[in-house]
């Protein structure tokens, strides 16, 4: 398959009989169609479905009624399950049957809607009406740190002499984080505990963090693994990606400077990762490639395991992300958001595909639903900021909220919500819909040791 063709399912003029599908503002048009697992309210069972404006098409029904033939409707067999892993597993060609198959099912067919009035009954349900669920069972996260700029930011507020280590500009840095803590948007954030040390204390204290953050991210879905011990030559690398989805790498900053040497961070990071709900193919988006990040004069060119020519011509994806951020107060007052940056996904330094070969590059396999996040997306503006840490300058510039509340890091009650869109001249804009979370209270202490039963806000929802 030719890793990157537009074809009838990105024409911008493409309509669907599904009447939200064709609003301008719709995150998800016909030319989207991004995957991921809903449920009936209290349902146990999550469906896999497909977002098309305000509303899921239900594969296994529609497959059921009869929507797709050939190979879209072998790859919606394999949507039977409550993740989408299984089609994941199948791989890219999976992927781009059915969403090629539900773009046929839900494309505008005048002849049909004048038969059967609104299309097809029974297939589709309303988002509002249903529950978002995971919609991976992801069982290994890896997060990179593939912004030049955040890593020369954050760089310089931990090691002033010393912000960007030789290191970078030759390998794809990253750590191991933890799937376990992930969960998808909606739900709450509870503020964790850790061991802190101030620069003018001799001893460290434990305690609620005091400089809880976001990191606005994306994360890019493995389909089909490889073996241990096979690694991922860069130019198959795309074969083994799937979809997209926005990613936040809550932290607490406090915790991080005093643990993360030498082994980078650990409890600062794993405590909670939120992730939005659907997942845009990788095929969906096409239209959006672009160059690799042009690397300034006097910089190392990447080793050749890490050098792909089609990669240098499209291996970025242009993706627009915002953050946005609500406090308690702000919605009792019925203030609207306020957006604190926009960063763009082609001011990564390293491709999704770099990622892939460099994480293979020793033999490590990568298996089916792995998550490989980008690391905070920062810009070189300061408006393009993708994380509080860089945006207070570790807590030394506040900034004003429109209720007149002061932020350096996050408070209880804060409510922080990350978008995504796909926006290009000749080109349907598609999006990512949101992945939101609000900050709960530390769950509270007992004796210093324990804690009892989590705060009333805090117990679980999806
Ligand atoms: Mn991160």
């Amino acid at each position: 398959m030719p890793p990157h063709e537009i074809d009838h399912t990105h024409a911008p003029a493409l309509r669907s009989w599904v009447a939200s599908a064709n609003e301008p503002e719709t995150d998800f048009p016909i030319q989207n169609l991004p995957f991921g697992v809903f449920a009936p309210t209290g349902q146990v069972a999550g469906r896999v479905g497909i977002a098309i404006g305000d509303r899921i098409l239900d594969v296994a029904a529609a497959l059921d009624a009869g929507a797709f033939t050939g190979a879209a409707r072998d790859a919606a067999g394999l949507c039977r399950g409550p993740t989408l892993n299984a089609l994941f597993a199948a791989g890219r060609q999976a992927t781009r049957a059915l969403r090629t198959g539900a773009s046929a099912f839900l494309a505008a067919d005048h002849a049909r809607a004048a038969r059967e009035g609104a299309g097809p009954t029974g297939v589709l349900v309303r988002m509002a009406d249903v529950e978002l669920r995971l919609p991976v069972a992801i069982g290994d996260y890896t997060d990179f740190y593939a912004s030049v700029y955040h890593a020369t930011n954050v760089g310089a507020l931990f090691r002033p002499d010393n912000p960007l280590l030789p290191n970078y500009k030759h390998i794809p840095i990253g750590y191991h984080g933890r799937a376990s803590s992930i969960r998808v948007s909606g739900g709450p954030v509870i503020r964790p505990h850790g061991q802190t040390r101030s620069p003018d204390a001799v001893a460290p204290v434990f305690g609620p963090t005091r400089a809880l953050d976001y990191e606005a991210e994306m994360g890019f879905f493995i389909g089909r693994g490889n073996a241990l011990g096979e690694p991922i030559p860069i130019d198959r690398a795309e074969d083994h990606l799937v979809g997209v989805c926005l990613v936040n790498d809550w932290s607490a900053r406090d915790i991080q400077s005093w643990e993360y040497q030498p082994l980078g961070p650990f409890l600062a990071k794993n405590f909670g990762t939120t992730i939005s709900p659907w997942v845009v193919s990788w095929e969906a988006l096409t239209p959006f490639r672009a160059p690799a990040f042009v690397r300034p004069a006097g910089d190392p060119a990447p080793l050749p395991y890490l050098r792909s020519e089609v990669d240098a011509r499209l291996g970025a994806i242009d993706i627009g992300i915002e953050v946005l951020l609500r406090s308690r107060q702000m919605r009792d007052a019925e203030i609207p958001p306020v957006r604190l940056s926009r960063g763009r996904l082609t001011d990564l330094y390293w491709t999704p595909a770099q990622m892939v070969a460099h994480h293979t590059s020793n033999g490590c396999d990568l298996r089916t639903g792995d998550l490989l996040a980008s690391g905070t997306v920062s810009g070189p503006t300061p408006d393009s900021l993708g994380c509080l840490l860089e945006l207070t300058a570790r807590g030394a510039r506040p900034f004003m909220l429109p209720s007149g509340e002061q932020r350096t890091f996050l408070e209880d009650g804060d409510e922080v919500t990350m978008r995504a869109r796909c926006e290009r001249s000749g080109a349907a804009t598609i999006g990512f819909g949101t992945c939101r979370g609000t900050i709960v209270p530390a769950m509270p202490a007992r004796d210093g040791a324990g804690w009892s039963a989590p705060l009333p806000g805090a117990s679980a929802s999806p």
